[in-house]
């Protein structure tokens, strides 16, 4: 007898594409030593935090050096302040009432959007939009949901919804039932988003066919125009069939601090083997408590100041900041001629590329012809291909040196 691996770890796909693009720009810096290599490609807010979070921040770690106000283990599920400022704000204010009990703090909605998973039976069948956030594939390869790759780059037993020029980026209903569906609005890699009226067909779907959307709302924050939810919540009837994930990463700049939080309703339900059903908000708390120990208390009273007035200016001047990027980088590539989706509601311009030029050939004529660096849309999924990621966050300078670059070539 020999120790056993989890199997279904080798079913995961080795290349990862961030490896791929740092060797291609590694390989090319060596070669070219003098160039000064602009990167567009990683998802990583660059602007500082709030002074406003930082203040909380500071203070919330002084008490923690008195013993009157230090404090220890706290509340699995987070502290009421944080939890009661995020259903104000988030919520309340949008229409839509949440108890205290349904937000779950986290250290972040990659941890979230990939640990939910466990809750729910390894027989579900599992729909991803495509391309998509790997996190949501790969957990679900790792639990055993998925079968291997085949041919076309698609894990045998997920279900596919296309998201491409073709259909405005907008997933049809599947042929198929499916349990489980991942919805990101506005979308990471392609920047878009779905209208009100698009995203209730897939709360009306998830309630007739007893399923659960698991909707990744990480960009809520960048949405500019008025008909775009910003929460699935203010779909009626979304409260009993969705899960929402919100993260303090990319509108505070909370990447490297750690912050996020769940949202489970008591309505939401799944079913048992007889069928009877069965409230989800029991099991997360459930495995929460028995996992997680909790945001460090610092970090939430961080968090809580993103709320404040101060940390409301704040947040919206450096968005408004990563937006007038994106706008620059829509208004060049379509000056030169390109077809591109996103960054009006979202940080990332979704570029096709030329005819005949493949996502890792538009990466290296990229990388090669202009020194910037981007991502191939194929690495989010084969319907990626033929696209490239292009992101905002970066600095104004950076941003308008990268796109005279690219507007000297020509396609
Ligand atoms: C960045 C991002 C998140 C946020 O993840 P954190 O773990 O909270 O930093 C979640 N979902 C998507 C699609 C993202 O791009």
């Amino acid at each position: 007898m020999s120790v056993k691996i989890n199997e279904n770890y080798l079913l995961l796909k080795s290349s990862y594409i961030f490896a791929e693009i740092n060797q291609r720009v590694n390989k090319f810096q060596e070669e070219n030593p003098e160039t000064e290599i602009i990167r567009m490609g990683i998802g990583d807010v660059t602007r500082p935090l709030p002074k406003a979070v930082i203040k909380a921040f500071q203070k919330a770690v002084d008490e923690m050096g008195h013993s009157e106000t230090f404090m220890g283990y706290g509340p699995e599920q987070g502290y009421s302040f944080l939890i009661n400022k995020i259903i104000e704000n988030d919520f309340k204010s949008r229409g839509i009432d949440l108890s205290e009990d349904e937000v779950f703090i986290s250290d972040g909605a990659k941890c979230d959007t990939g640990n939910i998973q466990e809750i729910f039976g390894l027989d579900n069948v599992i729909a991803v939009t495509d391309p998509v956030y790997p996190v949501y594939v790969e957990t679900n390869v790792m639990a055993g949901r998925t079968g291997p790759m085949g041919d076309e780059g698609k894990y045998e037993k997920l279900v596919y919804l296309p998201c491409t020029a073709e259909n405005d980026f907008v997933p049809a209903l599947p042929s198929e039932d499916v349990d489980i569906i991942y919805l990101c609005f506005p979308n990471n890699p392609t920047g878009t988003t779905l209208t009100k009226e698009q995203l209730t067909t897939w709360v009306n779907y998830a309630r007739e066919n007893k399923s659960i959307i698991l909707f990744d709302a990480a960009y809520e924050s960048y949405i500019t125009e008025d008909d775009i939810p910003h929460s699935i919540y203010e779909i009626d009837g979304a409260k009993e069939v969705a899960i929402e994930f919100r993260s303090f990463s990319k509108n505070a700049g909370f990447t490297g601090t750690r912050c996020a939080y769940t949202v489970v309703p008591k309505e939401v339900m799944a079913y048992d083997l007889e069928d009877n059903a069965q409230a989800v908000n029991p099991l997360w708390n459930r495995r929460q408590t028995t996992k997680f120990n909790g945001v460090s208390y610092p970090i939430q009273k961080a968090a809580a100041a993103v709320y404040s007035e101060e940390g409301q200016k704040e947040i919206k001047e450096s968005i408004d900041y990563y937006m007038q990027n994106a706008a620059i980088i829509r208004e060049s590539l379509v000056e030169i001629g390109l077809e591109i989706y996103g960054g009006v509601n979202s940080p990332y311009i979704w570029v096709k590329t030329p005819e005949g030029i493949d996502s890792w050939a538009f990466f290296d004529l990229l990388l090669t012809e202009a020194n910037v660096v981007g991502t191939p849309g194929v690495g989010f999924g084969p319907s990626g291909e033929g696209y490239f990621r292009i992101t905002a966050f970066n600095t104004l300078e950076n941003t308008k040196k990268a796109m005279e670059r690219i507007s000297k070539l020509s396609f």
